[in-house]
């Protein structure tokens, strides 16, 4: 068996959208688990819609969720150039190869001509208005004009493109790994352009070229690429690499979260969610599009969710780290039908990751998001993350959610104080702090006995003043482990809101 070579292959039109970290991932799953090779070739021969940094927010991409590259830009490799635009010279000879063999010609129409055909076949009602194996006799072309004519444009500089010549009628076939068997009359396909007047290689021909001369044994991409499939397999016809051609496997579309139609970025601002990797701001309009990384998801989560997105493992087992995916991961168990896009799964997936990172890791996020002026210990921000982790979604949650234990509530939460704050409450809430004060090292454990020791020497059910005393300390009434909370507080603190709780309820 040939060693599995694949490449993600995006053009640097802009920020790279989440389906491209998709097509991606499988590709990187596939090379993983063959023990094979992840190739990043950059696709960037139409310079009309080159945008800079394009190209280097796809690297920094795919570094921040974990697809590492064995070969292409940025890492080198035996192919060199990876680049497109760098490969320019290379592609030519191809060209010419298909029209010194008749697979090719030489299209000399100006924009204006081409209008005109368009606009004639209109004219007589004809549905089809392509340059294709019907209209091409009539244009101005190596195959209406006199070698003589052709040679002479030629030389004189006329613009120019090269366009394949697809057979007239003709069933062309190929087989997808995940669709089956796909077939095209030759007849709906036009003679798409292959080198442009610009001298660039358009799409088909740089991509077929490359993807043999780079050895690349499957193509895995969107699914939008595979009308331009069975020209593809016209041009490794045509060149002679037909068994050479890697095996497609063209993934499903993307769907909106409700199923219904192709995920849009418009859907997506609609409804709140990122739908980049990372941050992007667009060098022309300076419009910034959220990434998922600063909208608080982390990246072994993102990638849990897009590896479900068209794939699945054939079991109930939802989580999977990256390595469990590389050994679980088969074409084979990819479908056919579009994913819905849930943001929510997507969310559920991020919780399962915070709750599973250690404390100390989660630390982090707190410490890098206090507001100014708050100083908390490394071992603090730990045990707050430990505290916090089971009720968060966002890893900026934990800042949100752990004001409180910066700040001493300077309201309280009126829906329970109306109904919690009463005569018993401040009964045992008045003796409770009292013990407290006597405490020096609270523990959870200290506070809850304490807090039972005191109600039932008053009489009191604990239960009933629980939330009283929540929101004597937080202000709210509801949160996280209370006499966890109150264990990293300390004593000093919790009297402290205790009392002015106490002394500002009192008054209400
Ligand atoms: N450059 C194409 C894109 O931007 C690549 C398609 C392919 O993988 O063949 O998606």
């Amino acid at each position: 068996m040939q060693p599995v070579r694949v490449r993600f292959a995006p053009s640097p039109t802009g920020a790279l959208h989440i389906g491209g970290v998709r097509t991606a991932l499988y590709n990187y799953l596939l090379a993983k688990k063959t023990n094979g090779t992840m190739i990043l070739r950059i696709e960037d021969t139409d310079q009309t819609r080159f945008v800079p940094g394009a190209e280097a927010y796809i690297i920094k991409s795919l570094a921040w969720v974990g697809i590492k590259i064995d070969e292409g830009v940025g890492q080198g490799g035996p192919h060199a150039p990876y680049r497109q635009s760098e490969r320019k010279l290379l592609y030519k000879q191809y060209a010419q190869k298909l029209i010194d063999e008749g697979n090719a010609y030489y299209a000399f129409d100006t924009e204006e001509e081409l209008e005109a055909m368009r606009n004639r076949l209109k004219a007589t009602g004809s549905s089809h208005q392509q340059y294709s194996a019907t209209t091409r006799m009539m244009m101005d072309n190596s195959l209406t004009l006199s070698e003589s004519e052709v040679q002479q444009k030629l030389k004189a500089g006329y613009p120019y493109v090269i366009r394949l010549k697809v057979p007239e009628s003709e069933e062309i076939s190929l087989s997808d790994l995940i669709r089956g068997e796909v077939n095209v009359h030759s007849s709906q396909i036009d003679d798409k352009v292959l080198m442009k007047s610009d001298g660039m290689p358009t799409y088909h021909l740089a991509n077929v070229v490359d993807d043999y001369l780079m050895r690349i044994t499957h193509v895995i991409r969107g699914e939008e690429w595979l009308p331009s499939a069975p020209l593809h397999v016209l041009l490794y016809r045509f060149l002679g690499w037909e068994k050479q051609m890697p095996q497609f496997a063209h993934l499903p579309l993307l769907l909106k979260p409700d199923g219904n139609g192709k995920l849009s970025k418009r859907d997506a601002d609609k409804a709140g969610f990122p739908l980049f990797p990372l941050n992007w701001v667009d060098p022309t309009t300076n419009e910034l599009s959220k990434g998922f990384c600063e909208s608080g998801y982390l990246p072994d989560a993102l990638i849990n969710f897009l590896a479900f997105l068209g794939w699945n493992p054939g079991t109930e087992k939802e989580i999977f780290s990256l390595s469990e995916l590389i050994d679980a991961f088969t074409v084979e168990r990819i479908g056919k039908a579009g994913a819905r896009f849930d943001i929510l799964k997507a969310q559920w997936f991020n919780q399962q990751y915070i709750k599973a990172k250690s404390n100390t890791d989660l630390a982090a996020f707190l410490l890098t998001s206090l507001p100014q002026g708050i100083t908390c210990s490394a071992e603090k921000a730990a045990k707050i993350c430990g505290v916090l982790k089971e009720r968060v979604t966002f890893t900026h949650d934990f800042a949100t959610q752990a004001r409180f234990f910066f700040e001493a509530p300077t309201e309280y939460d009126q829906h329970v104080t109306s109904k919690k704050w009463n005569d018993d409450a401040i009964r045992v809430l008045t003796a409770y702090k009292q013990t407290l004060s006597s405490i020096k090292e609270l523990t959870a454990e200290m506070a809850k006995t304490t807090l039972e020791d005191v109600t039932t020497s008053l009489g009191i059910s604990t239960g009933k003043i629980l939330q009283a005393l929540r929101v004597s300390i937080t202000g709210a009434g509801s949160g996280p482990d209370l006499m966890l909370s109150m264990e990293i507080m300390g004593s000093e603190e919790v009297v402290s809101r205790i009392d002015r709780a106490l002394s500002t309820l009192k008054k209400v």
